[in-house]
């Protein structure tokens, strides 16, 4: 029996987990990502207790610790900069075992990337058509020198929120819907120290993340018809959240033009009944595109490609079981992530009647800081498959 073979369809951040979880499981992994450099857009993310241990198992904890920064847990602001509710980052610590990561994208991307053997990955390469027979499956792309076929064991589909594969293997799944929201984010040079904190007004949220290395994360999102454009998106932003409290209008200001990214915010609004089709598995964002409320994501991702590569730690022998096991423990998890990081969007960010906020507001300042992370603890505190 030969070395297993899986091709990964998408080199972001699922995909590439995807490839080295495989990868460290004895497969030869081939990376068809469609974009003429491997790079990921965007700006920060938040990497939880579940993503560090899913990247920690993955053998990245070095790379990562030494670049990424730990966060300072603010909590929830009013636009007036009071404080609605409080994280205790030392209870965290004491109960995670660790505080959340800043990480610029493009970091955690490039740790990723040169954790592969780089014979492993392609970029130019646009996938359109998979084909899953019982022994095998055939992936049909468009590379840099014209058309090619390859064979595999295994098809992973990492391709993201407007997923081809999820399109052509799953047909009877609606596109993905607009969540009802506009968000900007940046990542900016600002030197002076600041908690990872939100801040809600009435139907917009800011928040900001310390990367390090004096640089900060920030992003924005008002409730919004979809489709919009601003001229200039800074301005944009200044115009709506320009007044609100310190440090907002200083990272603002700090925020050079032409820098800030703008993404209607859409989300896979029918739940996928399974995440497996024949010998092709789904992960991320094809599998769950979910509302980036909850900042989950990415760690979504991550677990679902810990889980895939551990379930398949067999090679091809008994792939359907493998896959049947990947979709049991991951489908349950992801898809209840994905609801309530809607919900926590519809509660949060896009409130907006007066008295709504009001009740908000002092139910917040009433929730014991105990009680805010035993709900955020009940999210994070996974841990990957033993072994
Ligand atoms: C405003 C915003 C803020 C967010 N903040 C956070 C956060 O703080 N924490 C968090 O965990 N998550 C966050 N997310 C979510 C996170 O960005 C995504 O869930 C994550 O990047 C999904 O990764 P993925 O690899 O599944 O998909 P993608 O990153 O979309 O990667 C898919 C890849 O597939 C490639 N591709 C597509 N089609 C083909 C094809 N046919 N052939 C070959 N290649 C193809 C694409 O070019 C792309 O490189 C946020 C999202 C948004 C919009």
């Amino acid at each position: 029996m030969g070395e297993p073979h899986a091709v990964v369809v998408g080199g972001g951040i699922g995909g590439l987990s995807a490839a080295l979880a495989l990868h460290r499981h004895g497969w030869r992994v081939t990376v068809l990502e469609r974009a003429p450099e491997l790079r990921e857009v965007g700006a920060g993310l938040t990497l939880m207790a579940n993503s560090l241990r899913a990247l920690d198992s993955l053998g990245l904890s070095p790379a990562l610790r030494s670049s990424a920064h730990a966060e300072a847990p603010g909590g929830i602001r009013d636009r007036r900069g009071r404080w609605l509710s409080r994280m205790d980052g030392a209870e965290m610590i004491r109960q995670l075992g660790t505080s959340a990561l800043g990480i610029h994208r493009a970091t955690l991307h490039r740790i990723l990337r040169e954790a592969l053997p780089a014979s492993s990955l392609h970029t130019g390469a646009e996938v359109e058509h998979v084909e899953s027979e019982p022994d095998r499956a055939t992936v049909r792309y468009r590379g840099p020198d014209g058309p090619r076929t390859l064979d595999a064991d295994l098809v992973v589909g990492a391709d993201g929120l407007h997923s081809r594969l999820r399109t052509q293997l799953w047909p009877e799944i609606p596109a993905p819907v607009y969540a009802g929201s506009t968000a900007w984010r940046a990542a900016v040079a600002f030197p002076d120290p600041i908690p990872t904190a939100i801040t809600w007004g009435p139907a917009a949220e800011f928040g900001m993340v310390p990367l390090g290395e004096g640089q900060v994360y920030w992003f924005a999102a008002l409730t919004a018809p979809p489709g919009g454009h601003a001229p200039d998106e800074l301005a944009a932003v200044r115009d709506h959240f320009g007044a609100w409290h310190e440090p907002i209008p200083a990272l603002l200001a700090a925020t050079p033009p032409g820098v800030v990214l703008r993404n209607d915010i859409h989300h896979l609004a029918t739940a996928l009944h399974s995440y497996v089709r024949g010998r092709v598995a789904l992960l991320g964002d094809a599998a769950h595109a979910m509302t980036p409320n909850l900042g989950q994501g990415a760690g979504q991702a991550i677990e679902d490609a810990v889980v895939l590569g551990a379930a398949c730690s067999g090679g091809a022998q008994g792939l359907p079981a493998a896959l049947a096991s990947y979709d049991e423990q991951r489908r349950p998890r992801s898809q209840a992530i994905a609801r309530a990081s809607l919900r926590a969007g519809r509660y949060g960010q896009q409130l907006r009647n007066p008295l709504a906020l009001a009740v908000r507001g002092a139910a917040l300042r009433l929730i014991p800081a105990g009680a805010v992370l035993r709900g955020m603890t009940r999210q994070v505190d996974w841990r990957p498959p033993a072994g």
